[in-house]
């Protein structure tokens, strides 16, 4: 949520840090803004809401700076408009700020008795106006920063300057931030992608980090001023990882990457569970938010199966609220995508106070989970930048699966773990054969008037469905459910009529005749039906449905099955002119509670 782009260095900052947002605009798009440090002493902002590219017509690049902060926002205090728009300023003060100030309204409080006017709806504000509480009386701009960040409760990454100090000060407490070290300069970003272009150097800014940036050395401290030294890692990933080599859009992108990153996620993972071994749980939880949670539960019969240990998956948000079983015999798994999201990590604490073993599965190393968790596991799926997770959810589950596994190999079957392994790898290969051929936008043409979608299956179907239906709503915006099949009939088939779509799932042969039963049952009220499934089961569904799609599955088919439903989703959303990568009120990496 939200991307926070710096620059400090000897180059025209603003094009650098346009460059920044653009690259990380997935984070957060409803408005954006700037703050140059001008040669001439003065401060230069411009917000505006709305796109990054509607920001760069604003801004004048002949304004000569080298010392700049940029900010592209997901709002969560005030709507997206030029004024909530970051940065936010107070005298000689400019902020950008990810993240969420929970005790605002105090503060706030107490700066408008001190006789500070707002001019926005936003918690940032008050960061700003803060800092320059002490700034304006003659404090040195860290310590302002310093005073500033001891007041602040909830999370936040900041970066700070002041008109006429050539600095940037950020600090960091919960939300992402990173620090690259080029020689043409610094470079301060909210994810690792945006900085690769220019170096492969970074120190990622842990909680409680502060970072005084000048031209000629970086000073780490903590909140208190105690000096602390900085790590530099050397990041592996490429540059171009994140361009769209191209293709129209980076989910389209990213769906056919899917056979090549699951490849690498199975490849790079077969000692996978060399920690289970001499370790005993009585429970496992698997815990996410929205794809990822979706992720655990597609995944969760295989690793009961297999590990014959009682799995219980919960979102995030709602495990915190429940942790009653969870105890020092609970092994409990965290998955996210980012390594960022606020929902898991605050999770992750509690199943830790409960003494929990805690396993992250995430595809960004070095991200904050992995600092927290007793145990990281990567999915190997390289930068995932449209916000509607495809390829990674594919990686997910296919770790999991490979996970569960283990636990069978910890028990001495190696042979059923070297069978998933191949298993998988064999299904990248029938995706790869599926996604030549697909044609799924021509039923997205014919049902792109549907006013509402229904994605139903049985058993391992049924988290499918869900994730076929929240892949379908967050980027069509038509109303659509994910749905036990045998539940319709309980209540739900009273949608049921010539405007509704039914999207039938199944991949599991002891689960066709009780699809067969569902998609007669809808049909029979003018539902139009679509069957999906991994078997040759095209001649029991022609005559019952309007149109059948088949990919070739085989023992672990989740991860096919997934793919012709994202794609129904990106062309449908194609075909009614929406961007499938930026949908409305939503942002990738979720750093808001
Ligand atoms: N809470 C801040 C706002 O609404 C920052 C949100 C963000 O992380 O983009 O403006």
């Amino acid at each position: 949520m939200c991307g926070i782009f710096g620059y400090l260095g000897k180059s025209d900052a603003a094009p650098i840090l346009i460059k920044g947002l653009k690259k990380q605009e997935y984070r957060g798009y409803d408005s954006a803004g700037i703050a140059l440090n001008c040669d001439d002493n003065s401060l230069y902002v411009v917000k505006k809401a709305g796109r990054v590219s509607q920001l760069e017509r604003a801004v004048d690049f002949s304004v000569k700076s080298c010392c700049g902060i940029a900010h592209t926002r997901w709002a969560t205090h005030g709507k997206p408009s030029d004024e909530n728009s970051h940065p936010h300023t107070s005298g000689d003060i400019a902020v950008v700020h990810n993240g969420i100030i929970e005790n605002y309204q105090y503060l706030k409080d107490k700066l408008k008795n001190k006789g500070y006017k707002f001019n926005s709806d936003t918690d940032t504000e008050v960061i700003a106006k803060l800092i320059d509480s002490k700034y304006s009386s003659g404090t040195e701009l860290i310590d302002a920063v310093l005073y500033a960040v001891n007041k602040l409760e909830g999370s936040f990454a900041i970066a700070v300057i002041a008109r006429g100090v050539n600095e940037i000060i950020c600090a960091r407490k919960n939300s992402p931030l990173i620090v690259g070290f080029a020689k043409s300069g610094y470079y301060i970003a909210s994810d690792i992608p945006a900085l690769l272009e220019y170096t492969k150097k970074v120190h990622i800014l842990k909680s409680g980090e502060v970072l005084q940036i000048k031209e000629d050395r970086a000073e780490l401290t903590d909140f208190y001023g105690n000096k602390l030294k900085t790590e530099i890692k050397n990041i592996e990933a490429e540059s171009s990882d994140s361009e769209l080599s191209g293709f129209e859009s980076y989910m389209l992108k990213e769906i056919y990457e899917i056979p090549a990153s699951v490849n690498r996620t199975v490849t790079s993972n077969k000692d996978i569970t060399d920690f289970l071994k001499n370790k005993k749980f009585n429970h496992i939880y698997i815990i996410g938010c929205g794809t990822a949670y979706n992720a655990g539960r597609a995944a969760e019969s295989y690793i009961e199966n297999w590990s014959k240990i009682k799995v219980t998956s919960t979102l995030a948000s709602e495990f915190r609220y429940d942790t009653r079983l969870c105890d020092k015999n609970s092994l409990a798994v965290f998955i996210t995508q980012s390594g960022e999201t606020a929902d898991t990590l605050e999770a992750l604490k509690a199943a830790k106070e409960c003494g929990a073993y805690c396993l992250a599965i995430t595809n960004v190393e070095n991200s904050s989970i992995t600092h927290i968790a007793d145990k990281s596991l990567f999915t190997k799926a390289g930068p995932e930048i449209a916000v509607a997770s495809t390829k990674a959810y594919c990686c997910q589950v296919a770790l999991l699966t490979l996970f569960a596994a283990g636990f069978a190999k910890a028990g001495g079957n190696n042979e059923l773990f070297d069978e998933v392994c191949s298993e998988l790898l064999l299904e990248t290969n029938r995706i790869s054969e599926y996604l030549e051929k697909q044609n799924v936008s021509i039923l997205a043409e014919k049902y792109k008037d549907t006013k509402s979608v229904f994605f139903i299956g049985r058993g391992r179907d049924y988290p499918l469905a869900e994730e076929g239906s929240l892949k379908f709503k967050e980027i069509t915006y038509i109303s659509s459910e994910g749905y036990a099949a045998g539940e319709l009939k309980h209540g739900t088939i009273a949608l049921m009529d010539k405007n509704a779509l039914v999207v039938a799932i199944v991949t599991k042969s002891d689960m066709v005749d009780k699809i067969v039963n569902a998609v007669c049952e809808v049909r029979a009220r003018g539902a139009k039906v679509v069957v999906l499934s991994t078997l040759e089961v095209e001649a029991r569904f022609k005559d019952i449905s309007d149109d059948v799609i088949i990919v070739n599955g085989g023992k672990f088919p989740t991860i096919a099955a997934v793919v012709p439903l994202q794609l129904f989703a990106y062309y449908t959303a194609k075909i009614k002119g929406l961007d499938a990568d930026k949908p409305r009120n939503l942002a990738k990496s979720v750093t808001v509670e």
